[in-house]
């Protein structure tokens, strides 16, 4: 069977582990591609830039989103701009590639609206409580209370649309490589359709 060029969309509330099961996804399979993504939110501490994001103002955004490079992008937790590059993505799935990104919820419903759907995937990461949702939301890193909120509220709307998603899998606590296992599978199995 022939492998198509797939793009994996990973979705969920702020806190649910997207971040950690893709980095888990990073390490077990260099072969998949991750690119990065723009947005105006301010770097945390001990991000880099150009790792998971490059980091610009909102002026440098808006400039990208009226050159046309963005194949999404919306306004997150009400404050900030999110937004994926269009040529990296695309080229990437004319070469046939795996490509993995995290998206909010609109970027999701942007990105089906130019993403044939044989070449589309979206899987929905859900926390297993709210309560350690709200904990892991606290523990970022110089949050404001605001934000939290913000990032509460956002949580909700997401979890509202997970039945939108091709899949839904469980992120518990302690057990990030089971869901990273489950994600690969998931990946494996939606990679060698028929062309
Ligand atoms: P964080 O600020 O915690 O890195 O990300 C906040 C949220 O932004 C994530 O939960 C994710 O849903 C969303 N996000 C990250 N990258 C993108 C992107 O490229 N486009 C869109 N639409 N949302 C994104």
């Amino acid at each position: 069977m022939l492998k198509q060029g797939k793009l994996f969309l990973i979705l969920g509330p702020s806190g649910s582990g997207k971040g950690s099961l893709i980095n888990g996804l990073k390490q077990n399979h260099p072969e998949y591609e991750f690119p990065i993504s723009i947005t105006s939110r301010k770097k945390r501490k001990g991000e880099k830039d150009n790792e998971v994001y490059h980091f610009v103002s909102k002026k440098e955004f808006e400039e990208k989103i009226e050159a046309g490079e963005l194949l999404e992008w919306a306004i997150v937790h009400k404050n900030n701009y999110y937004g994926t590059l269009k040529r990296p993505i695309l080229e990437s799935l004319d070469k046939n590639k795996t490509v993995i990104r995290e998206v909010d919820i609109q970027g999701f419903e942007s990105i089906r609206k130019s993403i044939s759907p044989e070449q589309l995937v979206s899987i929905f990461i859900e926390p297993d409580s709210t309560e350690n949702l709200i904990e892991r939301i606290k523990k970022r890193s110089k949050i404001t209370v605001e934000e939290v909120k913000r990032r509460l509220e956002s949580a909700k709307n997401e979890m509202k649309k997970s039945s939108e998603c091709d899949y839904l899998i469980h992120n518990s606590d302690g057990k990030l490589d089971e869901a990273v296992e489950e994600v690969e599978k998931i990946i494996e199995k939606e990679s060698f359709g028929k062309l």
